[in-house]
């Protein structure tokens, strides 16, 4: 059967080797007789895969010594709510940035529970950017300032990160998480959805400085306690064991080929491709993102007309190519490029961007 590419934003396309690897072995789990999905969370099995996951999210991304690494349900959205309620005591606020409509959801879930104060916007244009230094003002004694890394949505991604000294910097990476190597030590906790450049949906990424999981407030749900589920491993109650099993994979597949410092140049090369033929269309493709901004994960363009977009969506879509109708708040075409869409993927996205310009121009 003929694979497509599949440029979709989430979830999104998996290594071919990883998904034949779990189609190998899903009847017959290691010798066990039974598959991984229908084995006990608390037997051998499942507890091997849990641990090495968390090990080989520690090596891979460079995770010091002070930090946990625990996985969590409920999606990156459910972290919106978990990080206020589990770091700010009672009349404590915190600092947001605002870069786009997932940054934008954190925050209005945040202001549920605690003050927030926006240290950044630029939703006035529409997010084509990132703020610069100068323009981020941080309140007094926030307890954490919180950004998205990659925004989805829009096509932007941060470059280098703002220093906030000893205010600890929560990152939601769901969308670029693994695409580039990271200082961790900058940060105090990253999250991220699984379902993009880590596995299928399930499960929720969450790297915590070891300090942050004291004193978190006795009177907030279970599920949502980071303290909980790092004294339990991750094992509190039945994990989304197919998630992280084939998070597993994903990782042992980054790691084959070169990790982090060898998926940033690979990302950097793909995206090289796409973004030459928007520049070099004369004005007939135009970036959303400016171009300090742009982002290596969501390539975000529009053309002459929603007619010549709707076209463009259509005829890709005919040629093995799908999902790259852009989000409804850009409008035009988005290109989602996670970690496993190959070279060729965008390489014969380019072709036709320059054929399509060709014939429509
Ligand atoms: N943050 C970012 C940057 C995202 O791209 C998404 C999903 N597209 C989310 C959060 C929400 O993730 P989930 O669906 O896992 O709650």
């Amino acid at each position: 059967m003929e694979r497509i590419y599949n440029f979709n934003p989430g979830p999104a396309v998996l290594p071919l080797s990883v998904l034949e690897e779990v189609q190998s072995e899903f009847l017959n789990y290691k010798g066990s007789g039974m598959s991984i999905v229908e084995s006990s969370h608390r037997g051998k099995e499942y507890e091997a895969v849990n641990k090495e996951t968390e090990a080989l999210i520690k090596e891979l991304f460079v995770v010091p010594e002070n930090y946990r690494v625990l996985f969590c349900q409920g999606g990156a959205s459910t972290q919106f709510a978990a990080v206020p309620l589990n770091l700010v005591p009672a009349g404590g606020h915190a600092d947001y940035l605002l870069t786009g409509s997932w940054a934008e959801k954190a925050q209005q879930e945040a202001e549920k529970f605690i003050k927030v104060n926006i240290a950044a916007s630029n939703k006035s244009e529409n997010y084509t950017r990132i703020p610069g230094k100068e323009e981020i003002r941080f309140s007094e004694n926030p307890v954490y300032v919180h950004l998205c890394s990659n925004n989805t949505i829009y096509g932007t991604q941060w470059q280098t990160f703002p220093d906030t000294g000893s205010i600890p910097l929560v990152a939601d990476m769901s969308s670029d998480i693994f695409s580039r190597r990271i200082d961790v030590s900058k940060f105090a906790l990253i999250y991220a959805g699984s379902q993009k450049n880590l596995g299928p949906a399930g499960v929720t990424v969450v790297i915590i400085r070891k300090d942050l999981l004291q004193g978190i407030p006795a009177n907030i749900p279970t599920m949502l306690r980071y303290d909980i589920c790092a004294e339990n491993d991750s094992l509190y109650n039945t994990p989304p064991a197919f998630a992280v099993y084939m998070v597993n994979k994903v990782l042992h597949w980054l790691k084959a080929n070169g990790g982090l410092a060898e998926m940033e140049k690979h990302n950097a090369r793909k995206a090289a491709l796409i973004y030459e033929a928007i520049d070099g269309s004369g004005g007939f493709y135009k970036g959303h993102a400016l171009k300090e901004s742009r982002s290596l994960m969501n390539i975000t363009f529009r053309l002459p007309s929603e007619e010549l977009e709707s076209a463009f969506a259509a005829e890709t879509t005919k040629q093995g190519m799908i999902g790259l109708k852009g989000h409804r708040s850009v409008g035009g075409i988005r290109a989602s490029v996670y970690n496993a869409m190959s070279f060729e993927g965008c390489k014969a996205l380019a072709e036709f961007m320059n054929n399509f310009q060709k014939k429509n121009g």
